[in-house]
């Protein structure tokens, strides 16, 4: 506020300061009219120029910041004033002689010179009293002019000074004063700005000028007089000249940084890859970029981020230490989750010291949700390409076993049948058993792979129909029983309801449950029960097959449903398997719209139970299925006998 007042008083003062001198003007009319004219033609020039000059300094002053630069902008406000009251280049033209109240501007100068002096000497007592009370300065300066002025009318007519060697004295050692001054500001231009190498030729004019001062103090004529006037436009203009190329180098310079500031400003803007936004530590935005506003739609990108950051709990829960990191490090990197929108954020947080008082900060994200599921993805991939490779292992391990019996059978047979002392029928029909056995493993084995190839392209379709579900499961899980006797298992069946029909295709029920018995007398211990119940409810028919074997390890992440899983994948497991029958199974209930789960416990057993729609098919008969499983069961539990 103080400072506002100062500079209104001093812009006050000069406009006064014209305003009052316009009126002087009028005072000289007596005078030779061409001439008054040429002066005050003159006179207006010097002013515009003068205030030219003042408005530049201020400009350079304000860039800077340098002592020595206000000082010579003092210099130039005492010149200005000097013209407007009419104390530089008057008393050359407008007298023959040199009178005192006409020099009136000694005082003024002598003030220049003593400013001029200080200015070259930043690190003096005065020079950095005077810079530190600036305003005041400048008031008390105009106040100077002004009392001079008033003092100037005062003697005007009666201090009459026309001494030779005084005036040559005085301009010898202006001269001197000036030569100085100049050698010492251009050495200033070395350590600070070239423009005060213009400040140094500009002084080096003015020593010019008291010269040709001297020559017309004893030889006056016109040509004088416009010479020394001529020297008051050229010291002018050399500070103008430098002013101006200092300010295309300005402007130069500026160009150059805002090229750079816009190609950073691009990047950050148009940046496609991560979205960035500056604030405060309240989370204030000041800035997003193209980005983020693209996120919100261009609807108050700001106010919606805040919010949005204001809301985010992960964000709030980590802020104390992400600030404490910033005004320890000056940035924070990591992740940031967005539960509201499952966003997995990585960030990076830099603290931008704009200013002293004001820390911001810009903050770059990016939603590596994609990146983190292909990485899943891959991981999914790689396990599955290992469990592949183990299927396959162990698949042609499968193939393998029976093709060896096979094949020593037949080595076997072949031997004997040369062999005229032995029953070759007796020995035939003692390996026919193991051959049929074998063979039946590899169809199973080829059925299985067959059948998992065609649910997985879809091309396996239910063939649906009205059947007696109860008497369907109960012959199938009659027609294991005789595959359960060597193991000494019982095989219980529980229902009920006697007769129930629901629309179902055989084939894939006689599939789902052999595979699933097939399991349990594999996994069940010797003389346990093995029960199987059907349950007939409102929406649903539930088939329960229920073991008491080793039980599954369901807690270790298995799917043991999946295509490649085996519970035992050591060399030294006890049974053979490929790892391919729960996959068809679950694929199977699937295809069929039903449910399938497992619960099990390690060494008590397992309970596998299948739910079936209860539904009919409309407008098609009832029918029983005929089963003829027997093939089929002893394909399906073709592995068991190797137990035996
Ligand atoms: P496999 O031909 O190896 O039996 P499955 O897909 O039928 O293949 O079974 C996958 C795995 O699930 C088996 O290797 C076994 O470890 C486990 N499993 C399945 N049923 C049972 C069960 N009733 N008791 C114990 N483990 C079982």
């Amino acid at each position: 506020m103080k400072l506002k007042i100062n500079s209104i008083l001093i812009v006050s003062l000069y406009v006064i300061s014209v305003i009052i001198s316009f009126f002087n003007w009028r005072l000289f009319g007596d005078k030779v009219q061409y001439l008054n004219t040429t002066l005050l033609y003159i006179r207006i020039v010097n002013i515009v120029l003068s205030v030219l000059i003042l408005g530049f300094i201020f400009i350079i002053y304000k860039k800077y910041k340098n002592s020595s630069i206000f000082m010579l902008g003092l210099i130039f406000l005492i010149i200005s004033f000097d013209i407007i009251y009419w104390n530089i280049d008057y008393c050359v033209f407008n007298n023959e002689k040199f009178f005192f109240s006409n020099y009136l501007n000694i005082f003024t100068l002598l003030l220049r010179v003593v400013i001029l002096i200080i200015s070259l000497y930043p690190n003096s007592k005065i020079h950095k009293f005077i810079y530190r009370n600036g305003e005041k300065s400048i008031i008390f300066i105009i106040f100077y002019i002004f009392i001079c002025v008033i003092l100037r009318d005062i003697f005007k007519k009666d201090l009459i000074i026309d001494n030779s060697y005084f005036f040559v004295t005085y301009n010898l050692i202006l001269i001197s004063i000036y030569l100085f001054s100049s050698v010492k500001l251009w050495k200033l231009a070395k350590t600070n700005s070239f423009i005060f190498k213009y400040f140094s030729i500009s002084i080096l004019v003015l020593a010019l000028k008291a010269m040709c001062a001297i020559y017309g103090f004893f030889h006056i004529n016109f040509y004088i007089k416009l010479i020394s006037i001529s020297m008051t436009f050229i010291f002018f203009l050399i500070v103008i000249v430098g002013f101006s190329v200092k300010m295309i180098k300005v402007i130069d310079d500026f160009d150059l940084v805002v090229t750079e500031l816009m190609r950073f400003f691009n990047f950050v803007e148009n940046n496609n890859y991560s979205n960035m936004f500056i604030c405060d530590y309240d989370m204030d935005i000041k800035y997003v970029n193209k980005k983020i506003k693209e996120y919100y739609n261009f609807e108050d990108p700001l106010k919606n981020l805040k919010k949005d950051l204001l809301n985010n709990e992960h964000l709030c829960f980590k802020l104390r230490t992400i600030i404490n990191e910033l005004d320890s490090t000056g940035t924070w990197s990591g992740i940031i989750e967005d539960n509201s929108t499952n966003e997995i954020l990585e960030c990076y947080i830099q603290k931008l010291d704009i200013d002293s008082s004001t820390s911001q900060i810009l903050v770059s994200y990016v939603d590596i949700r994609d990146k983190i599921d292909l990485q899943k993805n891959l991981d999914d991939i790689k396990i599955r390409e290992v469990k592949k490779a183990r299927f396959i292992s162990n698949i042609s391990h499968e193939f393998k076993t029976p093709l060896n019996v096979i094949y020593c059978n037949l080595q076997l047979l072949e031997n004997y049948s040369n062999n005229n002392e032995v029953d070759f029928r007796q020995i035939f029909l003692k390996h026919s058993n193991s051959l049929k056995l074998n063979c039946r493993r590899m169809t199973r084995l080829v059925n299985n792979i067959l059948d998992k190839t065609k649910l997985d392209l879809g091309t396996l379709k239910p063939n649906y129909n009205n059947y007696n579900i109860v008497l369907l499961t109960e012959d199938i899980v009659d027609s294991v029983v005789e595959f359960s006797v060597f193991k000494d298992l019982i095989i219980e069946f529980d229902t009920n309801s006697e007769e129930h029909y629901i629309m179902c295709d055989p084939f894939i029920i006689e599939k789902i449950l052999l595979n699933i018995m097939s399991n349990a007398i594999k996994y069940s211990d010797r003389g346990s029960v093995i029960s199987v119940s059907l349950m007939v409810e409102e929406k649903v028919v539930k088939i329960a097959i229920k073991d008491r074997g080793c039980g599954i390890d369901l807690n270790n992440n298995l799917d043991i449903f999946d295509k490649f899983t085996r519970g035992d994948e050591s060399f030294t497991r006890l049974n053979e398997g490929s790892g391919i029958g729960l996959s068809i199974v679950k694929s199977m209930v699937e295809l069929i719209d039903g449910k399938i789960t497992v619960e099990s416990k390690v060494g008590e057993g397992s309970v596998f139970e299948i739910f079936l729609p209860n539904k009919l098919m409309k407008f098609k008969d009832k029918l029983n299925y005929k089963y003829e499983g027997f093939y089929n069961t002893a394909v399906e539990l073709s592995d068991i006998y190797e137990i035996n």
